[in-house]
């Protein structure tokens, strides 16, 4: 059926605009994306029509938007096929889904000598979490160095495992040069030496889509933001097995089954880990947002961001002066790059001045920075919304920042 460039065009309004007199080419889609209608309209209506705070209501708004709350999970739950709607725990957003589990696995399992394993490749927020684990247990922790290409080496990744080996935590996609690592054949080395794995899909299930049983995931945690959904909205998926066996990370209503001075038993999966007022709106937008992307296609937004990767490749390697870094085999619609002479920052000011929206900086990766010797890049991160006519516009934009510096 392939995919109706003009029609998802439409769908976005905030894509029509102008910005310093020129259309807008919105390419800072690996910081958050933009929202369609579908998920803008569903969530005003509920602020105008049905707003009401969810579970144990007595009366009718209550009930409704609680039975949309517990629908939105098992949009998400089919849209990750996980097998439980009470393994998807909504969260605040990746960042939340990771500290929630490196602090209640953490507390359960990691003792002083034990060991975690994470990648050169990380966000901060897959790496700060773990460090901090680490310095509250006196724990170790073991980094999958990567290649010049931006590929996760795995044959190091094998020799880290040991008998104090914990946990695993890489990123699926990698968000400062689009890597797409191969997690299903690394959680099944993992699961070899009985370590369970987390995967940080922030960046993977806008763009590949994933099915956490296929990969047998332990944790999945992903952002809404980062996927047409709202901000502020996030899961945390986990295999029922391990989620109930770890103790609640935040306490307080919600999560809690019977309260005394003396003692309190906590409330059954997902609401154990659902401490207060749920962002229960965000909820439903985020479904909503899953519910557009299987409309979409994943197949179809699959096909016309690799359209997108091939293109743009070539004609920003064509630049003179132009280094792209990230060149794996199997990538998602990211370009990271830098200019000869000229500071990231710099370019990326001008290039806004063209209505171009690019990120620069370390994209809250600073050890893969330090691994390639920079300080940050310029990064074009694109999605299905985005056209080659705005490639080319980048890549004049880029042009005239080579004529001005050089
Ligand atoms: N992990 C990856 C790979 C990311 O790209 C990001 C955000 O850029 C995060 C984690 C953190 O996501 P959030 O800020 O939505 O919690």
């Amino acid at each position: 059926m392939g995919l109706d460039i003009n029609r998802v065009r439409n769908d976005f309004p905030i894509l029509n605009q102008v910005v310093h007199k020129k259309p807008l080419a919105y390419f800072d889609n690996a910081a958050t994306t933009q929202k369609p209608l579908k998920v803008i309209e569903i969530m005003d209506r509920i602020y105008m029509e049905t707003n009401s705070n969810i579970h144990r209501g007595v009366h009718y708004l209550s009930d409704l938007t609680t039975t949309q709350f517990e629908e939105a999970r098992k949009t998400v739950r089919k849209f990750i096929n996980a097998r439980y709607d009470h393994e998807i725990i909504f969260t605040s957003g990746t960042t939340a889904g990771i500290n929630q589990v490196a602090f209640c696995f953490g507390e359960k399992y990691v003792k002083p000598g034990d060991e975690i394993i994470i990648s050169e490749i990380e966000h901060h927020s897959n790496i700060v979490p773990w460090q901090m684990l680490c310095e509250r247990k006196d724990a170790k922790l073991c980094v999958i160095p990567i290649n010049d290409l931006g590929e996760l080496v795995l044959d190091e990744y094998e020799r880290l495992f040991s008998s104090r080996t914990r946990i695993v935590a890489v990123t699926h996609v990698a968000n400062s040069i689009g890597t797409i690592n191969p997690v299903k054949e690394m959680i099944t080395t993992a699961h070899r030496y009985g370590v369970p794995v987390l995967v940080d899909g922030a960046q993977a299930v806008q763009h590949t889509g994933v099915d956490v049983r296929d990969l047998d995931a332990d944790f999945y945690v992903f952002s809404g933001h980062k996927m047409y959904g709202p901000t502020g909205i996030g899961v945390l998926y986990g295999k029922e097995e391990i989620l109930d066996e770890l103790p609640p990370w935040q306490t307080g209503g919600e999560m809690v089954d019977q309260v005394s001075f003396e003692k309190t038993t906590f409330n059954k999966l997902p609401f154990k880990f659902e401490a207060g007022t749920p962002n229960y709106i965000g909820g439903i937008g985020l479904a909503a947002a899953a519910e557009y992307l299987e409309e979409t296609g994943l197949d179809n937004i699959k096909a016309y961001e690799k359209d997108l990767l091939e293109y743009g490749s070539k004609k920003l390697s064509e630049i003179e002066g132009l280094h792209l870094f990230g060149e794996a085999g199997n990538k998602i619609s990211i370009f990271s790059f830098i200019l000869d002479n000229i500071h990231p920052y710099d370019a990326g000011m001008i290039i806004d001045k063209y209505g171009i929206a690019v990120r620069t900086g370390n994209h809250c990766a600073q050890p893969f920075m330090e691994r390639f010797g920079i300080r940050g890049t310029v990064r074009a991160s694109l999605v299905f919304y985005n056209t080659r006519e705005e490639i080319d516009r980048l890549c004049e934009a880029v042009e005239k920042v080579n004529q001005m510096f050089n």
